[in-house]
């Protein structure tokens, strides 16, 4: 057993206190009272343990375990983390899906194709602010060779809307029932897999709130079968990893859970619109797997007017979106008319692209919903991805991501907001055309620092001047951020 020196142990206390300080002044995170998820390092036996085994995690070597309600989060964490064969313990975070309710009403999509007409709260468009989905289908459709994950509340598998998209274990439809045929460790799992309660996960995951339902349909509600809704994508298959409750609120057990299960399974491409403000170890490490396994990560930005690249200590960005993984692709929502939602999450480096996420029409458990949030726009970028993934099938999930990103077309209320400046595009994606920005609008410039002093003291009535030189630029621009005079002689300093 390794020991720590009495003095290195003092010194973490000292800095963990001092951490605490700063982020008091932030809401602890929401956690399951008691609940912890314990990393345990690789020579750990589960009889040596002692402690009320919620439930356990083998493929990711993780144990949920409980403890009195009464202790705080910091103790328990202290406590659990004596034991030299724990690699890391964290709070069993809480994940809420990332959406706002809205009018339930039929209207038109304008995600796919803006004409310019209204949404349905009756805000008139800007036409061509969109993801490019006419255009774009015209070179691809999508294909049942891509699977994508959608990690939500489930999906309402039997909606004749989706249905002939949705991703079939052939090795458990053809199996016994009652039965884990394929040994992934799930009964019956025929389109997914259930681990809202993830102590007793089931191969049944049929949405009972409605959201991950409405992503599906906005990625892949099956196209040209002369029914009401057409997805980005006509064709795929889509896998219902669900770990949100009926109430759309799940937990870190669950969620990594759902998406070790999809990833278990090569699922290509993941679809995340759910999240909190929780730094997690455990699900950057499932998300890492995940890359590993060459799957892309979709993330909804979050719904609350946040930067996710504050510097403020008292600002915690939304994850999963904001880890710094090369198969993350965090995005922001944008409305009709290309404006930055008002609820949508931004950052320059940490937050992506931006989809349509305002009044998107989808289905729902058995009707049709308008709804708003990063979890709309999320769906429509996960389209587009797999809409690449069908056209080259060669491509790796951070290639697919880059070229989303690069390919995304600049709208001026994004620029400096968000990392591409734009709303992600189907077309320009699949032809690898990187958009040119409007040159006539100076928000588009470049800008260079540029500091001229003349010497001094200086005398009176003297001219200066200076050339500033810009290689390659049209026009020049000159904003003065700082311009000074020396006072008059009667103090030389
Ligand atoms: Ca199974």
């Amino acid at each position: 057993m390794k020991r720590y020196p009495l003095k290195a142990a003092l010194i973490l206390v000292g800095l963990v206190s001092g951490f605490t300080g700063v982020l008091s002044q932030a809401k602890e995170p929401e956690a399951m009272p008691g609940e912890f998820v314990v990393k345990m390092k690789s020579q750990m036996k589960l009889q040596d343990f002692h402690e009320y085994v919620k439930h356990t995690i083998p493929d990711l070597n993780m144990i949920v375990v409980k403890r009195p309600i009464f202790e705080t989060r910091e103790s328990a964490i202290q406590t659990l983390s004596q034991n030299p064969n724990i690699e890391y313990v964290e709070p069993n975070y809480i994940y809420r899906a990332s959406k706002t309710p809205d009018d339930p009403m039929l209207g038109q999509l304008w995600g796919l194709s803006n004409t310019g007409a209204e949404d349905s709260s009756g805000q008139a468009g800007v036409a061509g602010v969109d993801i490019g989905a006419e255009q774009a289908w015209d070179i691809e459709t999508g294909n049942d060779k891509t699977l994508v994950a959608v990690i939500d509340s489930g999906i309402d598998y039997n909606n004749p809307e989706i249905q002939n998209n949705i991703w079939t274990n052939k090795a458990e439809a053809k199996g016994k029932p009652g039965i884990d045929d394929d040994k992934n460790g799930i009964i019956d799992d025929i389109h997914g897999a259930d681990f809202s309660n993830p102590s007793h996960p089931t191969g049944d995951p049929l949405d009972g709130f409605g959201h991950g339902t409405h992503c599906a349909g906005t990625i892949g509600a099956v196209g040209n079968d002369g029914k009401g809704l057409v997805g980005v994508a006509w064709k795929t298959k889509i896998m219902a990893a669900k770990f949100l409750d009926k109430d759309g609120h799940g937990t870190l057990d669950g969620a990594l859970m759902a998406i070790n299960y999809a990833t278990k399974m090569n699922a290509k491409i993941m679809n995340n619109s759910w999240g909190a403000g929780a730094y997690s170890k455990s699900l950057l490490e499932v998300i890492t797997r995940a890359h590993k396994a060459n799957a892309l990560f979709v993330a909804a930005a979050g719904n609350e007017s946040k930067d996710n690249d504050s510097n403020d200590p008292t600002v915690i960005p939304a994850y999963p979106a904001s880890y710094n993984l090369p198969n993350i692709l965090s995005v922001a929502a944008v409305d009709n008319t290309g404006k930055l939602a008002s609820f949508s999450n931004y950052g320059r480096t940490k937050v992506h692209v931006a989809a349509p996420g305002v009044n998107i029409v989808s289905i729902t458990n058995q009707s049709y919903e308008s709804l708003s949030g990063t979890s709309m726009a999320t769906p429509h970028v996960t389209g587009v991805a797999v809409l690449l993934a069908a056209h080259f099938p060669n491509m790796k999930n951070t290639q697919i991501r880059n070229r989303i990103i690069s390919t995304a077309k600049a709208a001026p209320a994004l620029n400096k907001k968000i990392l591409s400046g734009g709303i992600a595009n189907a077309y320009t994606a699949l032809m690898n055309i990187s958009p040119t920005p409007d040159m006539n609008n100076p928000t588009y410039w470049n800008s260079k620092d540029v500091n001229y002093s003349t010497p001094h003291p200086y005398a009176d009535n003297s001219t200066f001047e200076t050339l500033i030189q810009v290689p390659g630029a049209k026009e020049i621009s000159i904003y003065f951020a700082k311009f000074t005079t020396e006072p008059e002689a009667s103090s030389k300093r």
